[in-house]
């Protein structure tokens, strides 16, 4: 940052147009971000920039502003051209940009597939100043000639690493190649990977990089925290932080199309009000959903690393990997989602036993370290759904929601008292109807007896290992304090009683380690049936 840039503390020292400023003003901006301080008054001096900084740090004014300020409104023709990976960011970023431009006389218009070209052609034609599309759709409309970008002052790549991981390189380049040499252009990204790096070379004029934060990916003020949680019990896992954590508002990342729908799913059967977002949605489904998520009628948002790029949802409070990203780029880019405009955030990772390569790989780039979690017990979910339970249960009373139930009680009253029936009733509820054939003390995977969780250990009589061993190993290595329960000892591994409160302790500090020349594995066993 120049000295004079350090200077800039508000929106009117950017020298703004009162249009411009009065706009800002009215969407609650106070002072601009790190970034917009950074890029605006170079890009007022129709600079070519290349911009890194991370989601959520207020990329979007930071070429806006500026473009409203170069432009000229009583032309009417594309005098700026955004191109953005997705048409979810096309929507968004277009109504950002009509909102700041609500007093400058500046048309845009966003061109994204998914949307009927019919429509696009005549808004354009209606005559856009701006116009903010996808790069395969702009292509579109260049071949049918219904887009000109013979006056194109400004062209900008708004997450052009997202761009590139998703096939539109050649269409970039053959966008640019077609808007005037003796434009301006600005290139943002949260990445800057080789391809990136050379095309900026090829298509900027001498640009300034500015970055925002240099040697940290990660949002300061976000919270992360790991689970070890085996594929197989990730569910029940979710589940019961999800009862503990009561997050107002998640975004739940799956790998795959599939694991969305499953996961939402499940989830909408457990009583959550989730839905799930992927590629495989048509554009009203995806728009029922965002529009479902932003008033607060879903909690949970399950979705695709593509299905989620670049969307701007305010007061997400957890982002949940519930399968890890592809790459630390991508877990930067899952987590960004919270923690928006400097508001702290929790991100909440699970990591399956075969996947500590890729947890430490992630640590590595973001030069961060994710705190472990033990999950909260069977009971502490149970004690905080009763909790909320009550208000539920005095609703439905206050409502008379549940007149048509009083007969069947009246006919149980003749058999069991108020009490016990009531108790009956709520634990169907929340235990689900199927605990009514399940005896107390079996009900999950993992729990052992008196207050102990049984652990797997991938070592046994094979390896001549010896109870007493495994309660020193116990003691000593993992400092395990309370008392030991039953320990089994089978050929090739051992099932292990511990207090429940030192489960993760126990897996964290023996898992992996070295015990008579073999890698020892320790983790959650699974249910005894
Ligand atoms: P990015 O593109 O860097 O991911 P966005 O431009 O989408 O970030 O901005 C993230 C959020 O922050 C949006 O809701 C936006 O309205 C808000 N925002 C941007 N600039 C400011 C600012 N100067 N003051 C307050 N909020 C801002
Ligand atoms: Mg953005």
């Amino acid at each position: 940052m120049t000295e004079q840039e350090t200077e800039i503390r508000t929106f009117e020292d950017l020298g703004l147009s009162k249009f411009v400023l009065a706009a800002i003003r009215e969407m609650g901006f106070e002072e601009p971000t790190a970034v917009q301080r950074m890029t605006i008054p170079p890009a007022l001096k129709s600079r070519d920039l290349i911009g890194q900084a991370q989601t959520g740090s207020g990329k979007t004014a930071a070429f806006m502003i500026p473009i409203l300020e170069r432009l000229d409104p009583r032309l009417k023709k594309v005098q700026a051209l955004v191109m953005l990976p997705t048409r979810e960011l096309a929507i968004q970023v277009a109504e950002e940009a009509g909102k700041m431009g609500k007093y400058s006389g500046m048309r845009c218009v966003p061109v994204y597939g998914g949307q009927p070209i019919d429509r696009q052609i005549r808004a354009l034609r209606f005559g856009a100043q701006v116009v903010i599309g996808t790069p395969g759709r702009i292509q579109d409309h260049l071949q049918r000639s219904t887009l000109s970008l013979e006056d194109v002052r400004v062209a900008v790549l708004d997450e052009a690493d997202e761009m590139l991981d998703m096939g539109f390189l050649e269409d970039m380049e053959s966008i640019l190649s077609k808007a005037p040499v003796e434009r301006q252009t600005l290139l943002f990204s949260a990445t800057m990977p080789p391809e990136i790096k050379r095309l900026a070379q090829r298509f900027l004029r001498d640009p300034l990089h500015l970055s925002a934060n240099p040697d940290r990916m990660t949002v300061e003020q976000i919270t992360q925290i790991y689970y070890e949680v085996p594929e197989r019990d990730k569910l029940e896992a979710l589940s019961r932080i999800l009862d503990v954590e009561s997050p107002k508002v998640a975004i739940l990342f799956c790998r795959t199309k599939r694991q969305v729908d499953e996961l939402a799913g499940a989830l909408e059967a457990r009583g959550y009000r989730a839905e799930a977002l992927h590629g495989d949605l048509s554009q009203q489904q995806r728009d029922r959903v965002m529009r479902q998520f932003k008033e607060g009628k879903v909690e949970l948002l399950v979705a695709t690393d593509v299905a989620a790029r670049g969307l701007d949802i305010s007061n997400v409070s957890h982002v949940f990997n519930y399968a890890l990203p592809q790459s630390p780029e991508d877990y930067v880019h899952r987590i960004g989602r919270t923690g928006r405009a400097g508001k702290g955030g929790i991100a909440i990772t699970f990591v399956t036993p075969q996947e500590y390569r890729d947890l430490h790989l992630i640590q590595r780039v973001t030069k961060t370290t994710l705190k472990r979690g033990s999950l909260p017990t069977r009971e502490q979910s149970l004690d905080k759904q009763k909790e909320n339970i009550k208000e539920k249960v005095k609703k439905v009373i206050d409502n008379q929601g549940a007149l048509s139930y009083e007969p069947l009680v009246m006919e149980l009253l003749k058999e069991a008292d108020a009490g016990a029936i009531a108790a009956a009733a709520l634990k169907l509820a929340l235990e689900g109807l199927g605990s009514a054939e399940r005896n107390p003390g079996d009900e999950l995977a993992a729990q052992g007896k008196d207050g102990t969780t049984r652990l797997f250990f991938s070592i046994g009589r094979e390896h001549r290992v010896s109870p007493q061993e495994i309660i020193r190993m116990l003691s000593e290595n993992a400092q395990v304090s309370g008392k030991v329960g039953e320990i089994r000892i089978f050929d090739r591994f051992t099932f292990v009683e511990v207090p429940s409160e030192e489960a993760e302790k126990v897996i964290g500090s023996l898992h992996r380690s070295n015990v008579k020349g073999t890698r020892l594995n320790v983790s959650h066993a699974r249910a005894r049936n």
